[in-house]
């Protein structure tokens, strides 16, 4: 606006007699030098200090990480990472839709034992959508699957006493969390290892690798 006034103000007075009011144009020339410098100062230094903090804190990273790799709802393909472990221990969820939101278990071999927590995030009870986290040699896989679906619920669809399983949770519904913890020297020799669920019919969708490096 300044700058308008000043231009008409000043071809004015390059014209002729008619804008020759001298009041205005002492005016405009003194407002238009402070006008032109502010815009320009303030877009930088905003920016700078806002972009620098959140990269800093390993610990508030891990959570997000987990959680964000669970957001995928739908999508099959898109839930097959690696599970995120921290201190010997890792947090995996199940859901609705038969589905562990990793394929892979990497044990640390610092580790002499680890501990498995697994989340159900879905709302079906376990009679309906019921998972565990069973751990075997691959190897054993099917057998320990099948004996297992045969002892039922009440047993948490694990055979009892089977000494193919190296560990095992209960059985959990919508909503509940279970945990394992096992000797990481149960599965150092005579792999590879897997993780499933023995709740019938689950286990081809609801596996994955175990192994210690
Ligand atoms: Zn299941």
């Amino acid at each position: 606006m300044k700058m308008r006034i000043a231009l008409l103000s000043a071809a004015c007075a390059l014209a002729l007699s008619a804008c020759g009011n001298d009041s205005g144009n002492t005016d405009t020339q003194t407002a238009t030098p402070p006008a032109a410098t502010a815009p320009a100062a303030t877009t930088p230094a905003a920016t700078t200090p806002a972009a620098t903090p959140p990269a800093q804190q390993p610990a508030a990273t891990a959570p997000t990480a987990a959680g964000a790799t669970t957001q995928a709802p739908g999508a099959a393909p898109a839930a097959g990472g690696v599970a995120v472990v921290n201190d010997c221990a890792t947090q995996i969820e199940s859901n609705d839709a038969m589905q562990f939101n990793v394929k892979s278990i990497v044990v640390p071999a610092s580790c002499t034992e680890f501990t498995i927590s697994m989340h159900h995030v879905g709302a079906m009870p376990e009679a309906a959508m019921g998972h565990n986290v069973v751990i075997s040699a691959q190897a054993d896989m099917a057998g320990v699957n099948a004996e297992g679906m045969a002892a039922g619920l009440e047993n948490d669809y694990v055979k009892p006493d089977d000494e193919r399983v190296i560990a095992h949770t209960e059985i959990i519904g919508g909503g509940e969390t279970t945990e394992v913890t096992f000797d990481v020297a149960s599965i150092t020799d005579g792999g590879p290892f897997v993780f499933f669920c023995s709740f019938p019919g689950h286990a081809a969708l609801m596996k994955g690798s175990i192994s210690v490096e």
